[in-house]
Formats: C-alpha cells, structure tokens, sequence
C-alpha cells in the first residue's frame, strides 16, 4: 500500500512518531494509501524549515518579477500533472471524476494570474502634515503562513490560500484534511521540481488538535487561512487571537436560492440541481435553501421531485454519474442523522432521504423536504450533503426576510427576468456572493467568502494578495 510522509523542506520525510492514518476510497470503502500522523514536533519542524526558506535570499531576495516566473513554471507543471493529481484527489474524497478534472485544471489557472499579480502589488507615496519629509507605504509579506483545509475540494482551497500566499513572498507549511491528505503531498513536490527554494513551501499531514492546533500557534507562524466548519473554525480564531495573528476564515452557509415567478424555469431547475446536488452538496456555498414563490410553488416542485428522482447515482469515475459517492464515513452519518431529524420535526420528505447501501459506497440519495419551517434545524443549520429543503414566499420583502434569516452569509441566488427586482433583492441579500440567474460561478478574479458566521477576509481577486502582507509606514527626513 502506498505510504504518504510529510513534505518538509524539500523531502518527503516520515513522521517523528512513526504514526500513520489511512486513507479511504469512499466509492469502495477500501483503505487505499496511509498519510503519517503528524504532532507538534513535525509540524515545528515544518515551521522551522518555512521560517528558514522566508529568510534564504534563495526566496527573499529574489524580485517579485522572479517570483511571478517561479509561478508560471509551477502554473505550468499543475497543468502537466492535473490528470494525475485529479486521480489521486479522487480517490480520496469521491468526488465526480468530470468535476474533479476541471478544478484541478483550474488550479493551474490560479497560479497563472498570481504569477500575473506578483510583481503589481505596489506602494505609494502619502502626503503628510509635517512638511520636509517623505512619507511612503511599503507592503512586505507576513512571514510563514499556516493553511488548513478540509477534504471537499482540497487542492482548489488549498491553492486559494496558497498561490495569493506565495506570490506576497511568504512562506507556507500546510493541514489538509485528515482524509484527503495524498494530493497535497504529491502537489508540494510540484514546486521543487518548479524551481522554488527548498522549505517554501511545506506540509504536515494529521488530526485537527494533534497538527492544526500547534500549527496555528506556532509563534512563528504569522497568519492562519482556514477553510472548514465553524467549530474548527471558532477554534482556529480563538487559538489565533492568544498569539494575535490574523486569520482569513471561510466557513459554511445555508444560503437562499431564491426563484422568483418570471424567472425561466428549466434555467432555474439546473440552478437547483447543480446548487445543491452537484458534489454531493459537499460545498460550502451549497444552495441548500430553495425559496419558491407561492404561485409557482406546486408546479416548480412537481418538476423539482421528478428531476430529483432521475439523478444517476454511481461510480465517480464514469463519465455519466450525476452524483457521488459521500467523501467521508462521519459526513454520510451527518446527513443521514439531519434527514431523521427533518423528518421527526415535521417537514415532509417528497424525494429520496435513504442511503444506497446497495450501490456499495457512502451513498445517501438527493433529497427534497418540503413543508419546511424556518424554526426548523433541517431550514438553520449546515447539512454539507444532497439535501435540499423548500421554503415558499410571498414576495420581494418576504424573500429578503426568509433568505436572510439565518446565521450565515456565505451566497445567494436570484432568480427573475426583472432587472430592477434583481438589483433591489442583490442590495439587500447578506451574502458575500449573490448569483443573479445563475449558481455556483466562482473565479480566481472574484473575491469569496462569507458575511456573519460564515466567515472572516476574503480569498481570491487582486485583494487575497493583500492577506497575507504586512502594511509598513516609513518616515525619511529631508534635513
Ligand atoms: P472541519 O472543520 O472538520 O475541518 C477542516 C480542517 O480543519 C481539517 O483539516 C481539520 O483537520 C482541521 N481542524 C479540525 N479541528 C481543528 C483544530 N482544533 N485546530 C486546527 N485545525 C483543525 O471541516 P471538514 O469536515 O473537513 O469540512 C467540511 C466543512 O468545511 C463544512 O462545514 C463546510 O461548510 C466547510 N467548508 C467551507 C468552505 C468555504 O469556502 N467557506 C469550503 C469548503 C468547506
């Protein structure tokens, strides 16, 4: 069996404790490969050997134009290598084989505009108020960066933090998660071979409290990017706030698909589909609340159930499986624990709510409650799978007031052919994206993340770069 170490400094090293984890294939629930279980003393020596990479002149003393061409060659090998990788991603977290390949080769697209972005992030001169001095900003990276991720799309999150990261000029020691760890080991090793200094880039593999904790306070790790589930994420700001570090966290959602009556109901069906059904429902901005108006209530579900009903469930690696298997044994239970609840609190299941045992992975069917109240936990709290619940509405107000009533403020979609309706519901939905007749576009351009409990700072755009430098204010006296 394939046995995965840490990547620390250039090398793929065994853990000092000699542990190891396996790692599941959730289609066929075989242990395919082990990952070394990491504790404080790897992931100090991982921090060590970032900390020594961010002061190797091999790295600090190289201009941002070198920077931005180190990025383009390692842009260049993710896209030689995303085949590869995209099979080991894979295998580790179910996923659609289609869906995987096409974000693994976006990967490469990511690095490619920070490679763009490394040498245009500028400072500039500010006037002062004390005459005969000149007064100047100068950005500077933070240091060592701590990057944790969970295991839905791990080298996409992974690559969100890490390539705004570089391109600033930190260095980084990366968690994945615990149960998709195999990728981001095989992806370190892109940027040796890329030409990158040894130690810039590195990563400890582990449990959440045994690598993630230590990891976050870590004295010499200067900001933590976090992308996971609000308990670990709350955890990860508090343990950051004892060595007051900054933190960019992207948590979970429970956001509104909102399909208004005019809107073009077979575009608004897909929306659904690939809203909440695509990936299982593993994503964070997962439209896992659809918001119908009352008029077209009955008819939009007649057709919802029916769609729902003909998904094809299977084999992620074959081209015509509509949905997967689910990624990890304590989400499948997850979900089938919120379905009894949805259940026992009254909402009415009209599609699916059962595991597939018969089709041998962890496969809980697309599901569609109706009947659903916004007192309820199903309609409040986070499922992360294929279940959707369905929500009526009067009109603009009451959408706005439905689609808002919850803690998180992650996305939001919108559905209407009325173009003054679509600007007033954007203006007033609390969501840190909202979709106008579409669901689930995102892009490297594009800052992402979370309003309320979903979230601190923003990933991607031109701004991501700014996460992760530090902002210096320099005086020089004329005479
Ligand atoms: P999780 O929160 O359990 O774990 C995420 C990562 O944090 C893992 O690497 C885990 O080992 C680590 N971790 C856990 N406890 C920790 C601790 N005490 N200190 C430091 N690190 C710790 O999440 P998960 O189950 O892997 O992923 C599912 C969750 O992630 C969902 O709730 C989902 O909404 C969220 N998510 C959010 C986004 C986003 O962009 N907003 C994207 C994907 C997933």
């Amino acid at each position: 069996m394939k046995r995965y170490g840490h990547y620390i400094g250039g090398n793929e090293l065994a853990p000092r404790g000699g542990r190891y984890l396996g790692t599941e294939n959730p289609y066929t629930c075989e242990t395919w490969a082990e990952v070394a279980r990491g504790d404080a003393d790897d992931v100090n020596a991982a921090v060590s050997a970032a900390k020594a990479a961010f002061a190797n002149p091999a790295w600090s003393g190289i201009t941002a134009s070198k920077r931005g061409a180190l990025l383009r060659k390692v842009a260049d090998l993710i896209a030689e290598e995303a085949p590869r990788l995209a099979q080991i991603e894979q295998r580790d977290n179910g996923k659609l084989a289609s869906e995987v390949n096409a974000q693994v080769r976006y990967v490469s697209d990511y690095f490619h505009y920070y490679a763009g972005l490394a040498d245009k992030v500028q400072g500039h001169v500010i006037p002062n108020d004390k005459g005969g001095a000149l007064t100047y900003i100068r950005y500077e990276p933070k240091g060592v960066i701590g990057i944790i991720t969970p295991w839905n799309s791990p080298l996409t999150l992974t690559s969100w933090k890490l390539a705004p990261a570089l391109a600033a000029g930190c260095t980084a020691v990366i968690k994945p998660s615990e149960f998709t760890s195999c990728a981001i080991v095989e992806f370190a090793d892109l940027f040796r071979r890329a030409g990158f200094p040894d130690g810039v880039v590195n990563v400890v593999t582990g449990l959440g409290e045994e690598v993630g904790a230590p990891l976050v306070s870590h004295p010499e790790v200067a900001h933590v990017g976090f992308t996971g589930g609000e308990a670990a994420g709350v955890r990860v700001y508090e343990l950051a706030a004892r060595g007051l570090k900054t933190v960019t966290l992207e948590l979970g959602g429970k956001s509104p698909n909102i399909i208004f009556e005019d809107a073009d109901f077979d575009q608004a069906l897909n929306g659904v589909f690939s809203g909440i059904f695509a990936a299982s429902g593993q994503s964070c901005q997962a439209g896992s609340r659809l918001l119908l108006q009352r008029s077209i209530y009955d008819r939009f579900v007649e057709r919802l159930v029916a769609f729902t009903q003909s998904i094809r469930l299977g084999d992620p690696s074959l081209a015509d499986t509509q949905m997967g298997p689910i990624a990890t044994r304590p989400q499948f239970e997850k979900i089938l624990k919120y379905i009894e609840i949805a259940k026992k609190e009254g909402a009415r299941c009209v599609a699916g709510g059962k595991a597939r045992p018969d089709l041998g992975g962890q496969f809980v069917e697309p599901t569609v409650f109706t009947d659903v109240d916004m007192r309820m936990r199903i309609a409040q709290e986070e499922v992360f799978g294929p279940v959707l619940c369905v929500i009526p509405f009067e009109d603009e107000a009451d959408a706005v007031r439905i689609g808002n009533d919850v803690a998180f403020g992650l996305a939001a979609a919108v559905w209407t052919r009325d173009l003054q309706r679509a600007m007033s519901m954007t203006s007033k939905l609390k969501a840190g994206t909202v979709w106008v007749n579409n669901y689930r576009a995102t892009s490297f351009t594009a800052p992402f993340g979370g309003m309320k409990r979903s979230g601190v700072g923003r990933e991607s755009g031109m701004d991501a770069v700014r996460e992760y430098l530090d902002t210096k204010c320099v005086w020089i006296a004329a005479r």
